[in-house]
């Protein structure tokens, strides 16, 4: 099948062409007919697959064919669980309508980043707004938009919002939304809380499956290394070394440890970067683009961050640690082997998460081949390391009254203090305990439970997990 069948605008065509892309990919074939009919779809489709285009080729050719009024209504919307997924829509947006006459506005909006220009930027309106849920709710709140005019309404990676705690942003959305309108909802996988989901938004939906469900996506070799104790570092840097791997994409659990195999891969001659959730956005975009350009061979990753990458033909994907639920494996190691290429995902497993890789192989229903490789004795590296926190800065020492050393004594050492006499504090009670030596006091403070070193101030309260992408 070629793209000409699938009764698309000769602009679209062009823009399609121009990106290299001779065959729609099975996910493109089937939905971009049901999104043309009008019709909500509820596609279980990885990343990698095409999916973008499968959405984003069909609204543009809705959207082009209505008559626009000023200012422009946000008729279609894209929501995304990451600020990377959101950008990586928005320029496939960007690739895709360049050659239409007149031009449709698009825009992309997410946390992390000032909203002032974002606001601006929606001055006039916009067709197409691709946005993470917390940053949409923001700008609502403060009449930047409106979305009551939405004719099509994308859920991207729908279960991923779901782990990440954005159903209370997506419920507050849909109020805002029309009742009338297109669901399009894409999902790597359909949990119970996913099916509960499409039940109350989507009406006689058209389902697409491209790969079966819960499968890992087909052209991905799979391997698992299991490792020593404390061996998961050398054994990367061995496994990029040896196999002389450029743009290796690693999961790793915490931002910490991220930090700290990014130092060790750098240390031993490997480019690497980390990318997640502390790191600023222009850090992460950085980062992204060091690693499509070739020069960081690494990119160490939080789950998080990772989700949104996409690098098309991504050749390797490592699992330092497993992740916590066994359908994440399926939406990591789908990062490699995007739209037909072959990719090779490779797990780290030390002996004691071995119950945890049994419960990935019973839902992919396949074991996974193990891969074996001698460690390098001379790497002499722990992944000890990578949990300990550096060291503290030292304190700074306590002043004492003018004309008192600083430092510590030379010479002689000092006599232990006597136990400080009780004092009083005003209104008849001792503030010093019995017994503790006066130099371990510890200060008063005003309230119960308070620490005086961080002054309570009347601090507004944190958002809920999840409320800002
Ligand atoms: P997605 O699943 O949308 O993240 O797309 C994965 C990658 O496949 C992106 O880099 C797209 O640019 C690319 N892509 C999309 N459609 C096609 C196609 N028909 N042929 C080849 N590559 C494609």
């Amino acid at each position: 099948m070629s793209f000409s069948a699938l009764n698309l605008d000769p602009k679209l065509l062009q823009a399609v062409t121009e990106a290299g892309y001779t065959t729609p990919t099975p996910i493109q074939q089937q939905a971009i007919p049901a999104v043309l009919s009008g019709r909500d779809l509820m596609a279980a489709a990885q990343t990698g697959t095409g999916k973008t285009a499968s959405f984003v080729l069909p609204i543009l050719q809705q959207l082009m064919s209505q008559p626009v009024s000023q200012p422009r209504p946000v008729r279609a919307l894209i929501l995304t669980p990451t600020r990377e997924l959101a950008a990586q829509v928005s320029e496939q947006v960007a690739k895709y309508s360049q050659y239409l006459q007149p031009k449709l506005k698009h825009l992309v909006v997410f946390g992390g980043v000032s909203i002032n220009p974002q606001m601006m930027a929606l001055r006039g309106g916009v067709d197409i707004l691709t946005a993470t849920p917390g940053r949409l709710l923001d700008l609502i709140g403060q009449n930047a938009l409106k979305i009551n005019q939405v004719q099509t309404l994308v859920l991207d990676e729908a279960d991923r919002m779901l782990d990440m705690g954005f159903i209370h942003d997506i419920k507050k959305i849909l109020a805002l939304l029309p009742k009338q309108r297109q669901n399009l909802l894409f999902s790597a996988t359909f949990s119970d809380d996913i099916k509960q989901l499409t039940s109350k938004l989507l009406h006689n939906p058209q389902s697409i499956s491209v790969a079966p469900q819960n499968s890992t996506a087909e052209k991905v070799e799979q391997q698992v290394y299991q490792v020593a104790k404390g061996q998961k570092s050398a054994t990367l840097i061995q496994l990029i070394a040896q196999n002389d791997w450029k743009q290796v994409l690693v999961f790793m659990a915490t931002k910490h440890e991220a930090n700290r195999l990014t130092d060790k891969l750098n240390e031993a001659g490997i480019s690497a970067a980390a990318i997640h959730g502390n790191k600023s956005q222009n850090a992460r975009t950085a980062a992204l683009a060091g690693f499509k350009s070739n020069e960081i061979r690494v990119l160490v990753a939080s789950d998080v961050a990772a989700r949104g990458i996409d690098i098309a033909q991504l050749p390797y994907v490592v699992n330092f640690t497993l992740p916590r639920s066994a359908a994440d494996y399926v939406h990591r190691i789908g990062r490699t082997g995007r739209a037909g290429m072959t990719g090779l995902a490779v797990s780290l497993v030390y002996p004691d998460e071995v119950s945890q890789l049994k419960q990935v192989e019973k839902l992919i229903g396949m074991k996974i081949p193990q891969g074996s490789i001698k460690v390098d004795p001379t790497l002499q590296l722990n992944d000890k390391e990578l949990t300990q926190r550096p060291p503290r800065p030292p304190r700074p020492q306590p002043k004492g009254p003018a004309g008192e050393r600083a430092t510590p004594r030379q010479g002689a050492p000092r006599p232990p203090r006597k136990p400080a006499a009780a004092k009083a504090d005003g209104q008849g009670t001792p503030s010093g305990r019995p017994g503790q030596p006066q130099g371990q006091r510890r200060p008063q403070a005003s309230g119960q439970g308070q620490n005086p070193a961080r002054p309570q101030q009347n601090r507004p309260a944190r958002k809920p997990q999840g409320t800002s992408a």
